[in-house]
């Protein structure tokens, strides 16, 4: 009987395991085909100056549409996508029609934004990552600094490549930033040895703002930032009294629910529409 009862549980388990197994590897083959069948889009969500609240630019967030998943979260299907090596050429297509929107943009005569882009470990370590960024540059004709590369910590787990092709962007004038800082282990590192421009500060840190102790560290990574030259980008600001602190610390850019949520090229347009009468 107990044998019986420990296979029931067994089974139990491996058919809650057989279903998450199925899921992924249904994403997996249909991630295949996303591409080619136009299934991905662009959303863009605003960042902005905090001091003066002018538009500084934009993260392209990729979406995915699926005929029968629905839209399934970035967060389930990147780490599937980074598993199965798919998210090398996935991640060139998110660059190249970023660029050539954002050129797009420059072109039509609106405020020059700074577009900003996820890259996952498995891109940046790839041998021919600073060459397909150079291409995609070429081709679509977007001035380098306008171009931002954020990455994890997680690359620090191979210092010397990882300096190497930081100091080749930059010697072509392409951005970098530390996304999601703070959450690693090696952030202190990082700002000591780390060829980089900008920093974001965590969500998670920006949450707990109205805590004593959160707002002491967010101001110490601001202060060492801004003695680093750092440009320092909050993520995840949703309410107006954390902007008020990032204000007092001198954080130099925000994004957020706050401002607002990431939207279609269409949506980030109307508001480069809006920002350009404003201007005008
Ligand atoms: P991330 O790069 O840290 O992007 C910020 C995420 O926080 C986005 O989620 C954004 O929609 C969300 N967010 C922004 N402001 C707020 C806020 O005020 N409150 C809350 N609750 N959330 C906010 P999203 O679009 O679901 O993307 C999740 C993650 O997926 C990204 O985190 C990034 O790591 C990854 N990702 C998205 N697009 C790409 C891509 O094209 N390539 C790669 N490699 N990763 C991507
Ligand atoms: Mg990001
Ligand atoms: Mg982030
Ligand atoms: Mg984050």
């Amino acid at each position: 009987i107990a044998k019986e009862k420990g296979r029931n549980n067994y089974e139990f388990h491996d058919s809650d395991v057989n279903k998450v197994m199925s899921r992924n590897l249904y994403i997996e083959n249909e991630l295949r085909k996303a591409i080619e069948r136009k299934q991905f889009s662009l959303y863009y969500q605003p960042i902005f100056h905090i001091d003066s609240g002018e538009l500084f630019g934009m993260e392209a967030l990729l979406r995915w549409n699926h005929p029968s998943l629905g839209s399934v979260s970035p967060t389930e299907f990147i780490p599937i996508a980074e598993d199965t090596g798919q998210i090398v050429s996935i991640g060139t297509w998110v660059t190249e029609q970023a660029c050539k929107q954002t050129k797009v943009w420059h072109e039509m005569g609106f405020p020059t934004t700074v577009l900003s882009i996820n890259v996952s470990p498995l891109q940046f370590e790839h041998r021919n990552f600073v060459h397909t960024i150079k291409t995609i540059i070429e081709q679509t004709g977007l001035d380098p600094p306008f171009l931002k590369l954020e990455i994890t910590e997680s690359i620090m787990k191979n210092v010397t490549t990882s300096t190497n092709v930081l100091n080749e962007l930059r010697e072509y004038g392409v951005k970098t930033a530390i996304d999601d800082f703070g959450t690693g282990y090696s952030s202190l590192y990082i700002l000591k040895k780390m060829p980089i421009d900008t920093i974001k500060i965590d969500k998670s840190f920006i949450d707990d703002l109205e805590e004593h102790t959160s707002e002491s560290m967010v101001k110490a990574i601001i202060e060492m930032g801004l003695n680093l030259n750092l440009t320092i980008v909050a993520e995840g600001v949703e309410k107006y009294c954390q902007l008020e602190t990032l204000k007092k610390l001198n954080c130099t850019l925000g994004q957020g629910y706050y401002f607002q949520k990431p939207v279609s090229g269409k949506g980030f347009e109307q508001l480069l529409i809006r920002t350009k009468i404003r201007e005008d």
